[in-house]
């Protein structure tokens, strides 16, 4: 048995895989990853893969970047693990400030947890207590949108609208209200942008207006709502329903997971709308896609609202045990100090450009229906008849279909249903993007045309 073999035996022994179907997964061997160079991943027999999918939508300056390499090692000289229950160290305290500086105005606290999800659910639970402790306990409930995804534990699956993967957990969610999903093509109100004056953001204002004394939080992916298929919202869509909210005393909560730090073409997606959240939710990118980190960022005022004595249990009463790990903490100011370096939002506008030329000729493929592009993620979504606008038979997988045929022309990455996501690393070359698209097109024509290779 050869070392792949061998690996696929133990895998299938005893490896649950996340929003993976088990029963299939014998019937395609595993690729096993072994290395990275850069934005590519290489399997256990020496085979290279770009990173189209930036290892589920992390990786920002490459895989195994020198800097981010030697701040963990040295850091793990100094310090490898101490809580901040109770103590602080200096590279906690050095990336909170930094974070507060770049993130938008207002934002001055920092609290750390591991994954999107937990940093989603603090936000929930720091507005819900905010309300409470600032003299309306009546505000308990949250907005959020049809189709959000806002990570995977209960509270965040309560937020979330993705009836795929949320909906066999109805009995253990909260109800919130949702407002109709930002999709043009698909208008739920069944109106035309630019013409509907962003109605689909403007229906929060009634919402508000009949239940706005119960209603603690709204919580929004700003600009693309990912996990949705990547769904970019209308400019000013943001931006309309933060002026709302804040007319009517709701704290308006952005989970960047997904779109901080510089995949929308900006630094946050927020800057791109011109708004101040009062809580916002970062992870994936904040260590470059390195080390598990996530970030819950507050107002002042919200924070100050957790001020008391002792006996009065304002606390905020949650804390992970790694929370804000140095070794983390280290790779993300690594991250950041690379980002200034590189001057990234600006090293990306070719970038972009040459990601939307692409998608441009993908978009007039028989069986394209759809290109959504912001910054450098991207959705194709994949249609049975254009003109019909009909959609294939779940059945046919054929999302997959495409992904897979993308692997034996050196390229990884995941679609959502029938929407093929492209999410390559922020430090993609010219030459890099050019494979990504070439190797998409060719599976695309394979799988949909059964155009041989
Ligand atoms: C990925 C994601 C999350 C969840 O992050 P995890 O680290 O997987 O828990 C939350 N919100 C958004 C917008 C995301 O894309």
């Amino acid at each position: 048995m050869d070392r792949r073999q061998e690996l696929t035996q133990q895998d299938l022994a005893h490896l649950w895989h996340p929003f993976t179907q088990m029963g299939l997964w014998p019937g395609e061997p595993p690729l096993i990853i072994e290395r990275a160079e850069g934005n590519w991943l290489i399997d256990v027999e020496g085979k290279r893969y770009l990173d189209g999918v930036s290892s589920l939508w992390v990786t920002v300056h490459g895989h195994n970047h020198p800097a981010i390499s030697a701040a963990i090692a040295a850091q793990l000289k100094d310090l490898d693990h101490s809580t901040l229950l109770g103590l602080s160290h200096p590279l906690a305290i050095r990336l909170a400030g930094e974070l507060a500086a770049i993130t938008p105005a207002g934002l001055s606290k920092v609290f750390y947890s591991e994954s999107g999800s937990t940093a989603v659910e603090i936000a929930l639970k720091m507005a819900f207590q905010y309300w409470r402790q600032a003299g309306r306990p009546e505000k308990q409930t949250f907005v959020t949108l049809e189709g959000a995804y806002h990570g995977d534990t209960l509270g965040a699956v309560s937020v979330g609208g993705i009836d795929l993967f949320h909906q066999v957990y109805g009995p253990l969610l909260f109800p919130v209200h949702r407002l109709p999903q930002p999709h043009c093509r698909l208008c739920r109100l069944g109106l035309t942008h630019p013409a509907c004056d962003l109605a689909c953001a403007q229906a929060l204002e009634p919402i508000l207006q009949r239940h706005g004394q119960e209603i603690c939080a709204l919580i929004v992916e700003p600009r693309v709502q990912g996990a949705a298929g990547i769904i970019v919202q209308p400019p000013g869509y943001v931006r309309r329903l933060w002026e709302i909210a804040r007319a009517h005393d709701v704290l308006f909560i952005a989970d960047e997971v997904a779109t901080g730090f510089g995949r929308t073409g900006q630094m946050f997606a927020c800057q791109l709308e011109g708004i101040e959240p009062d809580l916002m939710c970062l992870g994936k990118g904040l260590t470059g896609g390195v080390l598990p980190l996530a970030a819950t960022l507050a107002s002042q005022r919200i924070h100050d609202a957790f001020l008391g004595r002792f006996d009065e249990f304002k606390t905020f009463f949650h804390g992970h045990t790694y929370t804000g790990n140095p070794i983390a903490c280290a790779a993300a100011c690594a991250s950041l100090e690379l980002m200034r370096q590189n001057d990234l939002v600006v090293s990306l506008v070719p970038r972009i450009e040459q990601l939307r030329q692409g998608l441009a000729r993908l978009a007039r493929m028989p069986h394209v229906i759809e290109v959504r592009q912001q910054g450098l993620m991207a959705g194709i979504e994949l249609t049975a008849d254009k003109a019909g606008a009909l959609a294939y038979e779940p059945g046919l997988r054929m999302g997959h279909q495409v992904i897979m045929a993308c692997r034996p022309l050196g390229v990884i990455i995941r679609p959502l249903g029938d929407t093929v996501v492209l999410m390559p690393p922020l430090a993609s070359s010219e030459q890099e993007i050019a494979h990504l698209l070439r190797a998409v097109e060719t599976a695309i024509a394979q799988v949909t045309e059964g155009r041989q290779p």
